[in-house]
């Protein structure tokens, strides 16, 4: 069974005010320096869903990632959340994004993650103005909780026509939905797709997670960001508990993960169905 990781290519202060962001230290070269040479050492491939802001800083970060044979795909230009854009604006930002990417990888971008997963009802008109510029979105998350609420989504791979889809509809352009488990009786949706919750939860429960993903013919589609293996970021007080919580402990866990499973990018995937 192969399954899918997806790396948001952002820095560690890139969740507070854009205003702010000149003020800190940047980290996001080493950091993602360091999670190539793990993936390498598994012979993984990741979709790296990168920001334009970043890669317009970072032009040659981009360019190693890419000659690595991962997927460059785009996380819109300057992480703003979709609840507060307008659908002229991200769509500008949209394309501003690839054209960036495009101009550096001289490949086209065919991906998609909103910031903070932030495809909601009140931002579903961000699916029409993806159809048009990519082929695949992944920022579904089928859970429920404070930041993300589409408890009913499809947990796997699917076409999608709008956030209504209930299942593989017709079309092509494909969801990629973050990795959840879904306990028995209660039918409810826990996220176990990586990031904070590969901190969060013992590494036991993800594998057991992935592993009933697998056993479903699915591939568990998980993600990770650059700063989550480092725990020497500076400490800031704008951010909760959450942003710090067992940042010694990803490294290993990722290692762990990448040693368990096989990993592909989404572009592979697509490639490989
Ligand atoms: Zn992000």
């Amino acid at each position: 069974m192969i399954n899918i990781m997806t790396i948001d290519l952002e820095d560690w202060y890139q969740d507070v005010e854009l205003k702010y962001w000149h003020h800190y230290e940047d980290r996001i070269v080493q950091n993602t320096n360091k999670l190539l040479t793990i993936l390498d050492e598994t012979n993984a491939h990741a979709t790296f869903f990168v920001l334009g802001y970043n890669a317009e800083r970072f032009p040659e970060l981009i360019e190693n990632i890419n000659d690595k044979n991962h997927e460059i795909a785009t996380h819109g230009y300057d992480h703003t959340p979709l609840l507060k854009q307008t659908p002229t604006k991200f769509e500008k930002e949209l394309t501003k994004s690839i054209k960036i990417l495009e101009r550096i990888t001289k490949e086209k971008i065919i991906g998609y993650r909103a910031p903070i997963f932030s495809i909601v009802q009140e931002t579903s008109w961000a699916i029409d103005i993806l159809k048009k510029h990519v082929k695949y979105d992944s920022s579904i998350f089928p859970v429920k909780t404070p930041l993300y609420s589409n408890p009913n989504g499809p947990r796997f791979p699917y076409r999608l026509l709008s956030l209504d889809t209930k299942m593989d509809g017709e079309g092509d352009f494909f969801e990629f939905p973050p990795a959840t488990y879904r306990i028995p009786i209660l039918r409810k949706n826990i996220p176990i797709a990586g990031g904070f919750y590969l901190r969060l939860f013992p590494y036991r429960w993800i594998k057991y997670g992935i592993e009933r993903i697998n056993k479903e013919k699915q591939p568990a589609i998980c993600y990770l960001h650059p700063w989550e293996i480092d725990p020497k970021q500076p400490k800031i007080k704008s951010y909760k508990w959450w942003h710090y919580y067992n940042l010694d402990k990803t490294e290993k866990r990722f290692r762990r993960l990448l040693r368990d499973f096989k990993f592909i990018s989404i572009k592979e995937y697509l490639e490989y169905k």
